[in-house]
């Protein structure tokens, strides 16, 4: 249920079957409406009779989203009333699309690129504000003109050793061997750049794992709360209530990160408890960072040294909570244990000290402060293996240069690695990769 629905045709027939579908207010015929203007229209059934009132649009081709003739028809956003308008069409000659179609459409039709139709099933599951501005330029076909650029260069030392071998099966002098293997190793550096920045960036949209720990207690649920200001784990004064783990994605600077509270470690009886106890523990293995927390209204004992040596490893920020309490925990003996480490003072309760803590976590994960904007980011797996093998085939290259193998050798590398960058634009492509590639659509894109 939504506030507007629109039901989309593309193909041919499509102008056809929507003059059936839908008649216009104006007494006009729907064929003879201009391209890319609404009109107001009332949606019919197969009885001739009304169902709703809409608007439909008209995309002629080749100017729509697949090149084909496009008509939208859009209406109230009742299941019901969505569900009967495909059935008609449906009635009146259409078939439903499948998983991705338009948008495969678009690329068989030469509209977009493969990297650019790719771009399309990433922007509707975008999580950060940083991947959206770089997805964009996907969208865009920027990135796609930034391989072409590395095609072209690529086939253009490819020519110029061509010229070379004309005369001999080996390049002549070890200077132009030299100069080859260097302009490969320009264009090999930029792949490989792309193709380490788009890895990492990854990472970073998936969520930067924080992982809120301390024995029972001290506040870790409260914390979580604080953080993203609403209330998910259980909060009470019970020790050893949150069993399971919580998790929470939240925004940092345009990143997400998956805050999550554990189970707080001590040795426990409980079954359950141990189980959440385990789990925190495999949490922590996986964790970028470490948030510690101890209560300072309490004495520091041997549940809180446990802690000490379990995240040791990790990178962590270490908190004293309950802040508005009379403290009985000095700095100094935390400092003893987490020599080096600046301390935070935080009430979890009344949210002092939070945005600090928030300022410190940013300043922790030195990663998200790269800038991205002038990156063209490979955004799948597809894409990035793509660009990790060509980075590959010109190593070999490189390395054939300047051995002085012969020059079949090193064309037949950078012939692979010209194949790997056309592939990431959908060039050269098995029809089963691109069927696979749009069964992972959502329908209707
Ligand atoms: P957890 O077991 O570590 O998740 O701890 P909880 O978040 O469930 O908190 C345990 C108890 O400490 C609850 O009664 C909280 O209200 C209380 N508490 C948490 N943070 C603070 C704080 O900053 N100040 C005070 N006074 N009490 C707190």
């Amino acid at each position: 249920m939504g506030a507007v629905g629109i039901v989309k045709l593309s193909g041919n027939d499509s102008i056809e079957i929507a003059s059936k579908v839908c008649r216009l207010r104006s007494g006009k015929e729907i064929k003879k409406l201009p391209s890319f203007k609404l009109a107001l229209c009332d949606v019919i059934d197969n009885n001739n009779k009304a169902l709703d009132e809409g608007l439909v649009v008209l995309m002629r081709e080749p100017f729509s989203y697949t090149r084909e003739n496009v008509v939208e028809i859009q209406v109230h956003s009742s299941p019901l009333i969505i569900q009967k308008i495909i059935q008609i069409c449906i009635n009146k000659g259409a078939r439903l699309a499948e998983p991705g179609e338009f948008t495969k459409r678009a690329f068989l039709n030469g509209r977009i690129s493969l990297n650019q139709a790719e771009s399309v099933a990433e922007i509707v599951k975008v999580q950060s504000e940083k991947a959206l501005y770089s997805l964009y330029k996907n969208l865009r076909g920027m990135f796609g003109e930034k391989i072409s650029e590395w095609q072209k260069g690529l086939a253009f030392i490819q020519a110029k050793i061509q010229v070379e071998c004309d005369f001999s099966d080996r390049i002549g002098t070890t200077d132009l061997q030299a100069t080859f293997a260097k302009e490969i190793n320009t264009i090999r550096q930029n792949i490989r750049k792309q193709y380490d920045r788009s890895k990492k960036f990854q990472n970073l949209q998936n969520g930067l794992l924080v992982v809120i720990c301390g024995k029972p207690n001290v506040g870790k649920s409260s914390l979580l709360n604080a953080i993203i200001g609403k209330e998910r784990s259980i909060v009470t004064p019970i020790p050893g209530t949150t069993r399971d783990a919580i998790e929470e994605l939240f925004l940092i600077e345009g990143f997400p990160f998956r805050f999550v509270d554990t189970a707080g470690i001590r040795e426990s009886q409980s079954y359950i408890e141990k189980i959440g106890i385990d789990k925190t523990k495999k949490y922590l293995e996986e964790a970028h960072l470490v948030i510690v927390i101890f209560d300072q209204s309490q004495e520091i004992n041997k549940e809180d040294y446990t802690l000490v040596d379990l995240v040791r490893k990790k990178p962590h920020i270490i908190v004293l909570n309950k802040s508005d309490l009379p403290s009985k925990i000095e700095i100094k003996d935390v400092n003893e244990l987490y020599p080096q480490e600046k301390i935070i003072k935080i009430s979890a309760l009344s949210g002092k000290g939070i945005d600090r803590l928030l300022d410190q976590i940013v300043e922790k994960v030195q990663l998200i402060k790269d800038n991205y904007d002038e990156d063209y980011l490979a955004f799948n797996f597809r894409q990035q293996n793509e660009l990790f093998k060509a980075s590959t085939f010109l190593e070999q290259a490189q390395k054939s240069l300047e051995e002085g193998f012969p020059i079949d050798v090193v064309s037949i590398d950078i012939d692979e690695a010209l194949r790997c960058l056309k592939r990431i634009n959908g060039e050269d492509i098995d029809e089963k990769v691109v069927d696979s590639i749009f069964n992972n659509f959502c329908v209707g894109k």
